[in-house]
């Protein structure tokens, strides 16, 4: 049996049996583990908080050798994110990264950038609120950190440039998520179209702070094309839906 240490936030827990919860987290220094958290539900010296979601702390985590669960012995809680739950938008924003997370991410690997990427974004969606631009950055963000972050003003195959500068030239780059984003019309009509002004807005953002403040809004189409653009590199790595999309779905203009 080893013990294990580290900051963590909660991207997931489940009630289980009686007093029990099964909790997955993003460790710090262990990336994404499964752990039984016994008596979680009754015990607050324990488990503080509660292990709600997107909560952060130190996590005491034991592993046994062979077994995939580990247990969660203690979480003493640094951060609860107490705006979550009063406010739905901040709430679906939280459960749709934290999906985002634990999907894309592979078990045990560990991945800092990432853990201090969404550490990052949950702090700035609890001081100021649920934006779709923000979550934006977020996503382009979390894929560039797993090398999934898609080619957004160079074309994905030959790696040109230069019709980038012909300027409002729709027909310039298609959208091609199985080769990487966006693809130059020289290297092939595979892929759609995407619209230009689609493409530079989440090139602008891909270099963007996820702790800004605010953002320039982004027009709903503008943005709607770029969530649907980023969505189906997304959906190029995970296998099943993202449960959270249809909560969020439901949030309109927040998303
Ligand atoms: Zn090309």
């Amino acid at each position: 049996m080893t013990s294990l240490s580290t900051p963590a936030i909660v991207l997931r827990a489940i009630n289980y049996g009686e007093s029990d919860r099964v909790v997955t987290l993003i460790g710090r220094t262990t990336g994404r583990v499964s752990a039984l958290a016994r008596g979680a539900r009754k015990s607050q010296k324990r488990f503080g908080g509660g292990l709600d979601l997107c909560s952060v702390g130190d996590a005491g985590l034991r592993e046994r050798a062979g077994a995939e669960l580990l247990t969660l012995e203690r979480f003493d809680l640094h951060e609860s994110h107490g705006s979550f739950a009063t406010d739905i938008a901040r709430m679906a924003h939280a459960a749709y990264v934290a999906e985002l997370v634990s999907k894309l991410c592979a078990p045990r690997q560990v991945e800092l950038e990432v853990y201090d990427w969404l550490l990052a974004f949950l702090g700035a969606l609890d001081r100021h609120g649920a934006s779709a631009e923000r979550l934006r950055v977020f996503e382009l963000g979390l894929l560039a950190r797993l090398g999934f972050g898609p080619m957004l003003e160079t074309c994905a195959i030959c790696g040109g440039a230069q019709l980038a500068a012909g300027g409002d030239d729709e027909a310039a780059y298609r959208w091609d998520p199985d080769r990487g984003g966006a693809v130059c019309s020289a290297c092939g009509k595979r892929g759609r179209p995407i619209r230009a002004v689609v493409r530079r807005a989440l090139a602008r953002l891909a270099s963007s702070p996820v702790d800004a403040p605010a953002f320039d809004p982004l027009p709903a189409d503008v943005n709607r094309g770029g969530r649907d653009a980023i969505f189906e590199i997304i959906k190029q790595h995970i296998s099943g839906p993202l449960l959270s999309l249809d909560f969020i779905a439901k949030m309109g203009g927040h998303v």
